[in-house]
């Protein structure tokens, strides 16, 4: 069992943490070659408690190296699915056995409320019984043309996938691409956020010890424009799954093309919770205050705009204000925390800054700023703007942070239209007991994902992805089997092959004949 301990702050600091965090190539922990470190805060503090190795060029081709031979030269690739499926199930029980412990380091590294952190690991170990039944269960096309030919689908690993991903719940985000890459048969190189490289080091061990042979997962730690950026164009490397900002994936995008890669991207978002009058209006308050003030707002799915009909407004308005102010923001660790600590000091100063210019373009009706009772660490009380207009910065860009814009409308017409009014379109939440305009709302919503009188609750089998700005491609059960693998045709003649004899004269006189 692990120990902790607690600074002169009282801030939680985990037993055993380590002060230096290394890549993991071809099944050993090491540095970069050059030396080269970032340093590593928590958000509590903002003070270092950890250097980590920071990959060049030279640390991305030695971790490719390594997984181009595990994938061309070892047994994983062609390992039976159910040979496959067991290292897979290992790796969700061995995930599982360390949810106390992922969840603490989390919560330290992230900022992220204990009791969400909690859950993290649960939902990242299933994510690996999930991919270990559909690997066994799955089964490909086969077609016959009667007389002539049978054509079948083989499915193949592509080869070494490069995965890239941000600092929110990064394990669980790690997992989502980890588990359908491996269980597929590819190799990988997984490149973690910089400011949240503590959790992804639990990886090595876990995957090592659930006999995953070395090579098949590989790691390298390191900042986006450099470690990225080298997986991005490396050319053994035909595959990239990004989970990140908008911007980043444009520029991973031009990089990639030069090389053709398979991209798969899951970007930001800007997602309406719609609250027709006819909604249950309790239902709906509990589930809009989650749906953006969980994970501290940082959320790619958060409903961070909240559009009202004009009937239930003021009364919509009034309510989730008061539920805002009561919202218990503060120490990560602390079970009865609902938000904790934005994740690093620059993220802070963003978030911070949307408040202010928030404060020109709505009526401020909770939070604003930090809150009075934590003045140290990146702190920012749930914010909640009233009558932003549809051209306000707050209504269009991506905060991720707890910040919410409400808007009234008339119409379901005018609800659409502001729903749709943004670059974005990754999830949508509908409110009303109606079910003829909640399906006519949906078909008509531009967003990935839509949920129905609910907040984000996934099934794995959905795909899972954004339209517009959000995402190129859709992930989540068969789609990321899919995106993973190649599926190479193969057609087999039954008897004679009837093909035209070029260059055969007698056949061509006969012919003409
Ligand atoms: P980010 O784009 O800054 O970084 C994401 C990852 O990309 C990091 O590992 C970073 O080091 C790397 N990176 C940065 N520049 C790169 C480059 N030039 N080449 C290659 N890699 C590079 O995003 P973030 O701030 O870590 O995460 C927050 C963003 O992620 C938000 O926009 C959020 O909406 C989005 N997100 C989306 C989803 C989704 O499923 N759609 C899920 C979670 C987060």
């Amino acid at each position: 069992m692990t120990t902790s301990s607690s600074t002169a702050l009282g801030q939680h600091v985990p037993e055993g943490l380590p002060s230096h965090i290394q890549h993991y190539i071809g099944g050993e922990f090491v540095d970069s070659l050059g030396g080269q470190t970032f340093d590593v805060l928590d958000p509590v503090s903002n003070t270092t408690y950890a250097t980590a190795a920071a990959g060049q060029q030279e640390d991305v081709n030695r971790a490719v190296t390594a997984a181009r031979r595990a994938f061309l030269e070892g047994p994983w690739p062609t390992m039976k699915p159910r040979e496959r499926a067991r290292v897979l199930n290992r790796i969700a029980d061995a995930v599982e056995a360390q949810e106390s412990r992922l969840a603490e380091l989390e919560t330290f590294d992230t900022g992220l409320p204990i009791t969400q952190a909690k859950g993290q690991a649960l939902r990242a170990a299933e994510n690996f019984r999930f991919f270990a039944d559909l690997i066994v269960a799955q089964f490909d096309d086969a077609m016959k043309v009667p007389g002539s030919q049978i054509n079948y689908v083989n499915r193949k690993p592509i080869g070494v996938a490069g995965l890239i991903t941000p600092w929110n719940t990064p394990f669980m985000l790690e997992s989502w691409k980890l588990a359908p890459a491996l269980a597929t048969g590819n190799t990988v190189v997984l490149k973690p956020a910089e400011f949240t490289p503590l959790s992804a080091s639990l990886w090595a061990q876990i995957f090592r010890d659930a006999g995953l042979p070395d090579g098949v997962f590989n790691l390298v730690n390191g900042l986006g424009e450099e470690a990225g950026d080298a997986l991005v164009k490396h050319p053994d490397v035909p595959l990239i799954s990004f989970t990140g900002e908008t911007t980043t994936g444009q520029t991973i995008f031009r990089n990639a093309a030069d090389r053709l890669k398979g991209l798969s991207m899951e970007l930001g978002g800007k997602s309406p919770c719609v609250v027709f009058a006819d909604a249950d209006l309790d239902a709906a308050i509990d589930s809009a205050l989650f749906g953006v003030f969980s994970l501290n707002g940082e959320r790619c799915t958060a409903g961070s705009r909240i559009l009202v009909e004009r009937a239930v407004y003021e009364e919509f308005c009034g309510r989730f204000a008061a539920r805002a102010k009561n919202i218990v923001v503060g120490d990560p660790h602390d079970p009865k925390t609902e938000v904790g600590a934005l994740v690093h000091p620059v993220h802070f100063e963003k978030v911070a800054s949307y408040v202010e210019i928030g404060k020109t373009e709505g009526r401020l009706l909770a939070g604003g700023g930090r809150p009075e009772h934590l003045p140290e660490g990146n702190y920012i009380a749930p914010t909640v703007f009233a009558d932003v207009s549809p051209d306000a910065r707050i209504f269009q860009e991506e905060i991720f942070g707890p910040v919410v814009a409400i808007t009234a409308f008339d119409t379901d017409v005018e609800a659409l239209a502001l729903a749709n009014n943004t670059r974005y379109g990754l999830a949508a939440y509908i409110w009303t007991q109606d079910l003829t305009r909640a399906h006519t709302f949906s078909q008509g919503v531009e967003a990935g994902m839509v949920w129905l009188n609910s907040h984000n609750v996934r099934d794995l089998r959905t795909p899972f992805g954004g339209v517009k700005a959000s995402g190129l491609g859709h992930e989540g059960g068969y789609r990321s089997i899919d995106f993973y693998t190649d599926q190479q045709a193969v057609h087999i003649s039954l008897g004679p092959v009837h093909t035209p004899k070029f260059g055969n004269v007698e056949a061509s006189a006969a012919n003409e004949g």
